[in-house]
């Protein structure tokens, strides 16, 4: 079985110093538990930063002795190199922008370099501990770069990349100075997961308008594979979550941690005594002044809960040498002696507030204790806690108040779900989860829990290396389908074997590339001199066959020794003769439809129409590129509706949406041509949509050759148009 190398920015585990000897831990993230049935398998590793400087050469063979006991391999970070990365592009670059904390954003040159540098330490490490075939998983945004670093070094590795942090809109993602090397770093993946549909579709965006590559259903276009996203929420370890609740609260009195006995007594301390709980980092991103400015605004306004209900508020310390985090905790601590300063009592504290960690089964005390979780970041990844809550509710008796903003909330729609920044509503919204009756509770609780049982962190991990193994798997069938030198040989030998040859070829996106406007996408030298030979080779019929406007073809080629077959075959002319039209059509359809593709070009700007014999179309590659993907599928629905009972259809070409005449396509034309130039050995090459046709009405022994790497009924694929024109000076 090939081996599986994970790589994230710490390893799962703490390395310590005592007594000048170095010890390591497992903890118990996430992560870890997701990944541990991979991880602990056959000779898998991990690769990551220890979480400890080395100082020096005997430390640090000490401590990769040390962890890889437990099938973990480091990359030593210096302290400089912990600045820039870590704290500097990672947490100051980085975490503020996807996380849309535009004002918080650092754009600093040595932070990316040292980024860069990282990076590049990670893909080394891989490296030197892979081989082909072999299946790597880079976690995270500290690592935008590994993919491709490994990519380019080892085509043949599977790369799995998952980022834990939301992935932005492309107006915010595209403020950065990096952005397209940190896209192209990821794409060097073969598969991209995101915890929400958002993300991707955030990420797509930012792949097609500031890379160009075109998406279909999921996967990324580019020039020699595809790549898939998809979306893989991550999941909690329920069953641990729900047997420690299950302990915790089956534990007598007594025998309970003081904790919780301090918990049963603030519940029992008064009538309608409730207890509200919240639970993160201190960070920005989590909201927690506004969350401490909707308790006390629904202290305001409903202040028959004073004495009662109490807001348990555990903000563990992050990143705590970093100003923004240091300002965020003065201003955490000025709100919390506020409200207790205003609404608290000689018994009763309105906010406790610890500012510290706890061990996990304190944890699960405070989750199925709490009546309520109130969760209401910015902006969060996911939130995990959210999930921990509903898991350890095991009595069902708790209600989640989650922020919209959450990754989390796309899955726990039966949660009360909230804006952040609407403090009012907030308020309101602890008042209802307070109102709401045990019926209303335990069903919404026990929707949730059915849900997140079933999806949980195993899944969540089996489900991405499964979706990795099918992605790879596909890549190899179109592998296959590769043109090959091999492949190119026997085709070659085929040409000179048979007597009479005929070359279909289309134009656009297969012997030239593609252009904003398609009158700058004229023929070259290079090009002439290239299809002049072709077509002077003995016994070799040259055809180039396009979408492309009679005139435009003439202009170009009239001059020329080419068989030409205009707008998809309305027009065509042999050598020898004169352009002749296919048949003869009345044009007066034009009138309905010219006036619905104007309106289309007043409202998306950038496209423009073109009027050819027996077709109108309708080009939109220089629109935006959503907008003119949206317009096109408006429009094909608003033309299908126009054109019933009319001998007209639709062509989705690329970034072209054509109406014409039925009864005409490059298939057609082309199975004419064959039946008067009979032919033993016949050759088709294009790009888009339009040469499907072709490929499809095609004798089965014919060479159909696709250009580029989206679905074809082709044989065979190559790469660029650059590929086509090697291809040909070969057969020359
Ligand atoms: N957590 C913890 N100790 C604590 C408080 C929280 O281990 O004292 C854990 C909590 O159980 C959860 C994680 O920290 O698994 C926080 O994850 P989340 O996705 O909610 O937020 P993040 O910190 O990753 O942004």
């Amino acid at each position: 079985m090939s081996r599986l190398i994970i790589a994230s920015n710490r390893l799962p585990l703490k390395v310590e110093k005592h007594n000048n000897k170095y010890s390591a831990t497992a903890s118990a993230g996430g992560l870890a538990t997701g990944l541990k049935s991979y991880h602990k398998n056959n000779d898998s590793v991990w690769i990551g930063w220890p979480g400890i400087i080395a100082n020096s050469d005997t430390d640090k063979e000490e401590i990769t002795e040390i962890i890889k006991k437990e099938q973990c391999l480091p990359v030593f970070l210096t302290e400089a190199l912990i600045d820039g990365f870590y704290d500097g592009f990672s947490n100051a670059t980085l975490w503020p922008l996807f996380h849309y904390f535009v004002e918080y954003t650092r754009f600093n040159d040595q932070y990316w370099e040292a980024y860069y540098k990282v990076n590049q330490m990670f893909a080394e490490a891989i490296l030197e501990n892979a081989k082909d075939g072999d299946t790597v998983w880079v976690h995270d945004y500290q690592l935008l770069l590994v993919p491709n670093m490994l990519r380019e070094k080892c085509p043949n590795l599977k790369i799995g990349f998952f980022l834990h942090i939301p992935f932005p809109s492309y107006e915010v993602f595209r403020i950065l100075p990096w952005r397209e090397e940190l896209l192209t770093g990821i794409l060097g993946a073969d598969l991209i997961g995101f915890h929400t549909y958002d993300y991707a579709r955030h990420f797509n965006s930012s792949v097609k308008r500031l890379l160009g590559h075109e998406i279909e259903f999921s996967n990324v276009n580019l020039d020699n594979r595809q790549v898939h996203i998809d979306v893989f929420p991550m999941g909690i370890d329920y069953e641990k979550f729900e047997s420690c609740a299950l302990a915790v609260q089956s534990k007598p009195i007594q025998e309970r941690s003081k904790q919780h006995q301090d918990i049963d007594r603030f519940l029992l301390g008064g009538p309608d005594r409730h207890l509200i709980l919240s639970i993160d980092r201190l960070d920005y991103s989590k909201g927690i002044p506004e969350r401490l400015k909707a308790f006390k605004c629904f202290l305001q306004k409903y202040p028959e809960y004073i004495e009662k209900v109490s807001l348990l508020m555990l903000t563990v310390p992050s990143r705590t040498d970093v100003e923004e985090y240091q300002n965020l905790k003065t201003e955490v601590d000025v709100l919390v002696g506020g409200i207790n300063g205003e609404f608290g009592t000689l018994n009763w504290n309105p906010v406790i507030y610890f500012y510290r960690s706890l061990p996990f089964e304190n944890l699960i005390e405070l989750y199925s204790s709490a009546d309520i979780a109130l969760l209401t970041p910015l902006r969060d990844g996911m939130n995990l806690v959210a999930k921990e809550y509903i898991a350890s509710k095991v009595n069902q008796k708790g209600v989640l108040i989650l922020s919209e903003m959450t990754g989390a909330s796309k899955e726990l729609g039966e949660a009360i779900s909230v804006n952040p920044n609407n403090i009012n509503y907030t308020a309101d919204a602890i008042y209802r989860a307070l109102t709401l009756s045990d019926e209303e509770r335990i069903r919404a609780v026990k929707t949730m829990q059915k849900r997140i049982k079933r999806y949980d962190v195993h899944k969540w991990a089996s489900e991405f290396i499964k979706s990795l193994n099918k992605t790879t798997k596909k890549q190899e069938e179109h592998k296959a389908r590769k043109i090959s030198p091999k492949i190119k040989e026997l085709i070659i030998f085929d040409y000179k074997k048979e007597k009479q040859k005929t070359i279909f070829l289309d134009y656009d996106g297969t012997l030239q590339r593609f252009f904003n406007n398609p009158q700058d996408a004229k023929p070259d030298e290079e090009l002439y001199k290239l299809l002049d030979k072709l077509a002077a080779k003995e016994n070799t019929n040259l055809v180039l066959i396009s979408g492309r406007d009679k005139d435009t073809f003439d202009k170009w080629f009239g001059n020329r020794k080419y068989n030409l077959i205009a707008e998809h075959g309305a027009w065509k002319r042999e050598l020898g003769s004169d352009w002749i039209e296919r048949k003869a059509v009345h044009d007066e359809w034009k009138d309905n439809i010219l006036p619905v593709l104007e309106s289309y070009v007043d409202r998306t700007p950038g496209s423009l129409i073109e009027n050819k014999t027996y077709s109108l179309v309708w080009h939109y590659r220089k629109s935006d590129i959503e907008l003119g993907a949206l317009r096109a599928l408006e429009l094909v629905t608003d033309i299908s509706n126009l054109i019933i009972n009319q001998d007209l259809e639709i062509l989705e070409g690329s970034k072209v949406i054509e109406i014409k005449v039925a009864g005409i396509n490059k298939g057609i034309a082309a199975s004419e041509y064959l039946m008067n130039h009979k032919s033993d050995f016949v050759m088709a090459m294009g790009d888009d949509w339009t040469d499907e046709f072709l490929f499809k009405e095609l004798p089965a022994k014919a060479h159909t050759i696709k250009v580029g790497t989206g679905n074809s009924v082709a044989k065979y694929y190559v790469n660029t148009y650059r590929d086509v024109r090697n291809f040909l000076s070969d057969i020359l």
